[in-house]
């Protein structure tokens, strides 16, 4: 096993308040890795300062081995990081097929012709026809997204992630809003992304984190409260306290 991507020391303050508290944070590479802790504990944080779209107070950010904590969000994505967003934001008016092959030319650097008809991107059309089959959106490709339901628009949220080509993926509450019987299909393609895709959640399902995960960390009001396997952590009676006491 290798380390990927981790924090060292990694703290965010707004003004007085500790957002992000001294997170040492190790992602082995390949790994299926959750992030959980209440609401307001500092997940997204951790995410925004992961992808640059935050400067932290201190601390640092390495991803495979190389300091990223001064490059902008761009520059890391060029690197392998890929995110998705708590809330949705795609293209409504867009087909799931044109907004994958955007993706692609994006990735691409091929800018304004991307804007082009279809047609005129015959590769970047086959790749992302492979891309959404592996999404479990063949069948909806050629509609408006915003037709779509609501987990299969989550799913073309990952699925435009995915096409920058990450060696990490970050997922911010991917299933959150998607009707129960539709999150475990999300979770499981992810799951089932290519074994060197390195895939980072946030979920506050436990159900869903248990049967994700092979690595979780807690945070609990900024800091790291423990780290474990889905076994260590499923067992753990003061993780198991916090999350009763949140919904109480
Ligand atoms: P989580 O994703 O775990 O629910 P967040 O990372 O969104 O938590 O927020 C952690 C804490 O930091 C919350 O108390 C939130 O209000 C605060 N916070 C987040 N972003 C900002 C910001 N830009 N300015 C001030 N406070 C913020
Ligand atoms: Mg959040």
């Amino acid at each position: 096993m290798s380390t990927v991507l981790e924090t060292r020391n990694l703290v965010k303050r707004f003004g007085g308040f500790v957002a992000t508290d001294n997170v040492s944070l190790t992602v082995q590479r390949g790994a299926r890795h959750a992030l959980i802790g209440p609401n307001g504990a500092g997940k997204t944080t951790l995410i925004n300062l992961l992808t640059g779209s935050l400067k932290p107070t201190s601390g640092r950010v390495v991803l495979e081995g190389e300091d990223i904590t001064g490059l902008p969000v761009h520059r890391r994505v060029s690197r392998g990081l890929a995110r998705t967003f708590q809330v949705n934001q795609l293209f409504p008016d867009f087909t799931p097929l044109e907004s994958v092959v955007l993706a692609i030319n994006e990735r691409e650097r091929l800018g304004a012709s991307a804007w082009a008809p279809l047609a005129a991107h015959a590769e970047a059309v086959d790749e992302a026809a492979g891309l959404l089959e592996r999404f479990g959106l063949t069948d909806v490709m050629g509609e408006r997204t915003s037709h779509l339901p609501y987990g299969k628009q989550r799913l073309l949220e990952i699925a435009l992630a995915f096409a920058a080509k990450p060696r990490v993926l970050l997922l911010d509450e991917p299933a959150a809003g998607v009707p129960e019987e539709e999150r475990h299909e999300v979770l499981a393609i992810v799951r089932a992304l290519p074994a060197e895709v390195t895939v980072i959640l946030i979920e506050h399902d436990m159900d869903l984190v248990f049967s994700f995960a092979d690595r979780i960390s807690v945070l609990v009001a900024g800091a790291l409260f423990t780290e474990g396997t889905v076994a260590e952590i499923a067992a753990d009676p003061r993780v198991k306290a916090i999350y009763l006491g949140e919904d109480a």
